[in-house]
């Protein structure tokens, strides 16, 4: 699941802002993950003589934050057992017999609710 979830992390970053999103394969929605600010941003901006050293500690904060993010979106995506495709809580319903994704539980006539409305 977390290696899914990190296939289909969006880079959104800025160079102030570590920033990713998903988007669910049903709905279509955006989620963004929260932002986590690069601690380095303001020296960066001012010593542009450090460039390598900034970029070097820029990158080695968004991979700690492309982790963060990975942690936060399996709290809100599942992956479908039917399709593999990976949905947001709105479209991802419990069912019954098997949770499953809102296209797949209408094909087969499961109902149930969604794991976040
Ligand atoms: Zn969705
Ligand atoms: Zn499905």
């Amino acid at each position: 699941m977390t290696n899914l979830l990190s296939s289909h992390l969006e880079d959104r970053s800025t160079p102030q802002y570590f920033c990713f999103s998903i988007r669910c394969e049903v709905c279509g929605e955006f989620w963004y993950s929260s932002s986590i600010p690069f601690s380095k941003a303001l020296q960066a901006a001012e010593h542009r003589e450090k460039k390598e050293l900034y970029d070097a500690i820029y990158q080695r904060e968004k991979q700690r934050a492309m982790q963060a993010a990975g942690q936060e979106a399996r709290e809100r995506f599942s992956q479908c057992p039917i399709c593999r495709r990976l949905v947001c809580d709105a479209c991802f319903l419990i069912c019954d017999e098997m949770d499953l994704c809102r296209e797949c539980a209408g094909r087969m006539e499961e109902s149930g609710e969604p794991v976040a409305p």
